[in-house]
């Protein structure tokens, strides 16, 4: 018996799903129910694990238990890019392992792609690519080139872009150049997974605001939540940070948070004032770097802030400082956007493993998991998902093998150790990156 502790509780502050119309969320669960399969989780593992179930198994009943609403958690408030090559510390990966990423990350990019033209997901889906930034000329030629490096032996295209060409395209001359590379795709991400949680066959149920506080794993599962209790035959965890808690994969996942600010609308004189495309993505190369969207609806995003997140809960007060520096980060880039003001400024929690491992496969008897998607898990949360589903039905799937082949979490040091040496990590991680702010 497992009693689940840490729930989560995101702040309701997220943008890109406050600009979205309401939605009626899911009745919570209320009942004793029981059903073939039970999931717990609605981000993008959840998701795909659920859909695919309910692909692999027609016949049987799913049911898919949400602590929150949809599009309340990571999954939903992400910078929203579907990203397709290899990413962050993936790069320092032997040259071998970085096309598994890739195929992993491009199948999960194709099933999200079908989701979007079947169900007609409206969240700016754009195969628009995605810019990696340099500020300056020391980290161009220490992380820009050596990417280009790989990407020439991967045999995958990109273009490198200057100061002047890179203004044209995107707006701001800020940075020193960039790489453009065509295959990332980005996407409003609340609108994508309440879009994908609400198109699920017919053979899933969803109970929204229900946590579960208790799992029983005897013969049968038996998960309980404050109003109700289901009972199935199998379990596939899609908990994201919050897994230690049902008891698997103990002391081993980091619990990083991450932050981002969205602005009001441009208006059309500022549109006219910024230049550049109808929208793109662009990442930084360093830590205290800043991604950045500038979307359908001509809203600008700052994604900036990577810090250690025990405990999943972040004040207004801390937000309320950070839109100062989100605002900050942004003047210094759009200084042809005087009066543009950030509207919205939220924190979500993700889960990483020190050796960039994933919480994938089978866990115990007839317990399955998609976590720890090392901050890229729209790509990597919904492969996972759908794999753990094809695994737990025995389905055969060569991207298993892929996925395994990556590794799982390993074992951290203890409690005050690891809160220190994430900590220590974290800070050296910003100083060297500093001039990339
Ligand atoms: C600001 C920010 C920017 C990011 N940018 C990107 C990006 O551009 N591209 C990218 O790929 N990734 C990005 N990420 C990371 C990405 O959002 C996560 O990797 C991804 O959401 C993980 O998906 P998941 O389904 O594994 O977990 P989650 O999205 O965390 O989903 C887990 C779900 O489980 C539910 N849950 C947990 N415990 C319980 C319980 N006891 N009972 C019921 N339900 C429970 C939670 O409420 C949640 O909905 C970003 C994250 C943040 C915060």
């Amino acid at each position: 018996m497992a009693d689940i502790n840490l729930l989560p509780q995101d702040d309701a502050t997220n943008g890109w799903n406050n600009i979205l119309p309401t939605r009626i969320p899911n009745l919570p669960l209320t009942d004793a129910v029981s059903a073939d399969w039970v999931i717990v989780g609605a981000g993008f593992a959840g998701l795909a694990a659920a859909r695919r179930l309910a692909e692999n198994r027609p016949e049987d009943h799913i049911i898919l238990l949400e602590a929150q609403e949809l599009s309340g958690a990571a999954s939903g408030r992400n910078a929203g890019f579907a990203i397709d090559l290899p990413h962050g510390r993936q790069l320092q990966d032997e040259l071998s392992v970085m096309p598994r990423h890739t195929r992993l990350a491009r199948s999960a990019m194709d099933y999200l792609q079908h989701q979007v033209d079947t169900h007609g997901i409206e969240c700016q889906w754009s195969p628009r690519g995605q810019y990696h930034g340099a500020v300056s000329a020391h980290a161009f030629k220490t992380d820009i080139e050596p990417f280009a490096s790989i990407l020439d032996q991967l045999g995958e295209p990109y273009r490198l872009l200057d100061r002047q060409q890179l203004a044209a395209e995107i707006g701001t001359s800020y940075y020193h150049g960039a790489l453009y590379a065509p295959g990332a795709i980005l996407m409003n991400p609340a609108a994508l997974v309440r879009g994908l949680g609400d198109s699920l066959p017919e053979n899933v149920t969803v109970y929204e605001n229900s946590p579960v506080i208790q799992a029983d794993y005897g013969g049968t599962i038996t998960l309980t939540t404050n109003t109700g209790s289901v009972q199935a035959r199998q379990l596939i965890l899609g908990t994201g940070i919050y897994t230690e808690d049902f008891g698997f994969y103990k002391r081993s996942l980091i619990p990083i948070a991450l932050s981002a600010s969205l602005s009001r609308s441009l208006t059309i004189d500022e549109q006219k004032a910024l230049g550049g495309q109808e929208d793109w993505g662009l990442t930084p190369v360093g830590m205290p770097g800043v991604t950045m969207r500038y979307t359908q609806d001509h809203r600008i995003l700052i994604r900036q802030k990577v810090e250690y997140g025990p405990g999943c809960r972040r004040s207004d007060a801390y937000r309320k400082r950070l839109r100062v520096v989100h605002q900050d980060r942004f003047n210094a880039r759009f200084p042809m956007l005087p009066e543009v003001t950030m509207e919205h400024t939220w924190t979500g929690f993700v889960c990483a493993a020190q050796n960039q491992g994933h919480g994938f496969g089978k866990v115990a008897d007839n317990i399955h998991s998609a976590v720890c998607q090392n901050g890229i898990g729209v790509t990597k949360g919904t492969i996972s998902g759908l794999l753990a589903a094809d695994l737990a039905c025995g389905r055969d799937n060569p991207l298993i093998a892929d996925l395994q082949s990556l590794g799982t979490p390993n074992q951290l040091p203890p409690q005050p150790l690891l809160g220190l040496g994430v900590r220590a990590n974290l800070a050296w991680r910003h100083w060297m990156g500093r001039a990339e702010k």
